[in-house]
């Protein structure tokens, strides 16, 4: 039986994390404090009329640090939100706007609530009114504080958060600007829903363009045919499967679910396991996978890549030490506690840490502001007059080549693809993979270039550290 343990708190656990990488950093004197605390966090408690009585509900909005405004921050709907688990995130997404430098100080919220408790029209009610609560004190606005989705939050949540911002401030030309994560018709951005799962292929194709990371790592080749686990099947964990197994040939081996885990060593077909969680309410019974009732066991399988995309604290001081994978992706916010980082470290497996691996959907949020406040979407103005000089190369190759007699012909696919304007899609996803491979390749710097730096999630606190400490700089502090 294994001996008894108990969890660092979720803010222990980031605080720590921050510690050690400040311990090798020489900041000035009560930098380091003022960097590390939560600024401010709003409890709320509010009621609403629901099905003939009065339901009080309890709600968080966290600032971790000013350094930058907007602040920027989900919302997440859980039974489990509290506190301590609202400042943890909201301190991990200063860290994460700094290391993929967004301009965007760190913020996060979340209200006690289990979603499918309630009706749609339920929700709707208690969103507006939270809202409300948060409008009251500048906590949602487009130049303070600006909320996107987060587990139990999505597109729809981010609408009525928007539409409720828009009607208590209608003279606001920017109020669209107050939520990131709406839907594409309500001044959304293409590539949002995605963008999270879509910024961990980016992350991962990047780690295996790197052979110093990759050999540590002990994995080699190509993302074609490494065998993955994921926890999570919700917005993050489904996109990353979805895009590693039919764009990179990963083979998703076992999906780890609230009711239990399905696996297959041959590699689970996502988009059909995600109907069938639809249609059935969890993984169980799916055709053609073996059933464990215990859904943490899959995260011990015998794997390449182990990708937790649910939730925090999964991976602790209890059971770190039988994790198999030799890199771990944290697609979920705190997914591993700093004992069960520190053994995973001793056991040399590579960690991308949360505030890399699951920033693609704040990067993805900060282009959804910047179109807001542009009030144009991205590629509307340069897209066919880039599609006419495109053409006109091409025109003046063919006529070249006819007029020498030379013969060249430009191939079909050659000459679709490089005549075609990038829409709104490609460009968010160019500048997805930008940042991620850019941040990703500081990260690697720092570690490689100081002995004292452990790991990657060291290195990527160094970095963020470092630019808000300038930031502060700055500002006079
Ligand atoms: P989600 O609500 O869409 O999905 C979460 C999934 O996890 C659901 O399918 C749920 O059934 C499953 N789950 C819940 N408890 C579980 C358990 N005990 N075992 C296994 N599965 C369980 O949430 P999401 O938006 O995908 O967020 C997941 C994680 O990613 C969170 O830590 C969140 O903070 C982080 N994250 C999300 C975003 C985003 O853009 N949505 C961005 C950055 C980080």
């Amino acid at each position: 039986m294994n001996a008894p343990f108990t969890q660092p708190s979720f803010r222990d656990s980031v605080d720590r994390m921050f510690t050690q990488a400040a311990s090798l950093m020489d900041l000035a004197p009560g930098l380091e404090e003022k960097i590390r605390v939560c600024n401010s966090t709003y409890v709320v408690r509010f009621g609403v009329r629901l099905r003939g009585e009065i339901h009080t509900f309890t709600g968080y909005r966290s600032v971790h640090s000013e350094h930058h405004e907007p602040v920027k921050g989900g919302i997440r709907y859980s039974l489990g939100v509290n506190q301590d688990e609202v400042e943890a995130l909201a301190a991990l997404m200063s860290y994460k706007c700094a290391l993929v430098e967004l301009p965007f100080g760190g913020s996060k919220g979340g209200l006690t609530v289990d979603p499918r408790a309630w009706e749609p029209n339920e929700l709707e009610q208690i969103t507006r009114r939270f809202t409300y609560e948060l409008s009251r004190r500048r906590l949602i606005s487009p130049s303070q504080n600006v909320p996107a989705p987060d587990m139990g939050t999505g597109e729809r949540e981010m609408a009525w958060m928007a539409d409720a911002y828009k009607r208590l401030h209608p003279e606001d030309i920017n109020a669209r600007a107050s939520v990131t994560g709406k839907p594409l018709r309500l001044g959304g951005i293409a590539g949002r829903v995605e963008a999270t799962g879509r910024g961990v292929q980016y992350a991962l194709r990047e780690v295996f363009r790197t052979p110093e990371v990759l050999e540590r790592a002990g994995l080699s080749g190509s993302l074609e045919g490494q065998r993955v686990v994921v926890q999570g099947l919700g917005n993050v964990g489904f996109h990353a499967a979805k895009f590693l197994s039919t764009e990179d040939g990963a083979k998703i081996i076992a999906v780890a679910e609230r009711d239990g885990a399905v696996m297959n060593p041959d590699g689970l077909n996502i988009a059909d396991l995600q109907s069938h969680m639809h249609a059935t309410g969890g993984v169980k019974d799916f055709p053609g996978a073996s059933f464990e009732a215990d859904s943490v066991k899959a995260l011990e399988l015998d794997c390449d890549i182990l990708i937790p995309a649910a939730m925090e604290g999964v991976i602790h001081a209890g059971n770190a030490d039988r994790i198999h994978a030799r890199l771990v992706v944290e697609a979920a916010n705190g997914p591993i506690t700093a004992e069960g980082d520190e053994i995973l470290r001793q056991r040399g497996t590579v960690i991308l840490p949360d505030l890399y691996a699951n920033a693609g959907g704040v990067t993805v949020s900060y282009f959804e502001w910047v179109k807001n406040l542009q009030q144009i979407s991205f590629g509307r103005l340069e897209r066919r007059q880039e599609e006419a000089r495109h053409a006109l190369l091409v025109e003046e190759l063919e006529r070249l080549s006819a007029h020498t007699g030379l013969g060249w012909t430009l191939s079909e696919g050659f000459k679709q693809k490089y005549l075609r304007g990038a829409d709104e899609l490609e460009l968010v996803r160019s500048g997805l993979d930008d940042t991620m491979r850019t941040a990703f390749q500081q990260m690697a710097t720092v570690q490689a270039e100081d002995s004292r730096v452990p790991d990657l999630r060291t290195a990527a606190y160094i970095v963020a550290i470092r630019r808000i400490a300038t930031s502060y700089g700055a500002l006079g502090l």
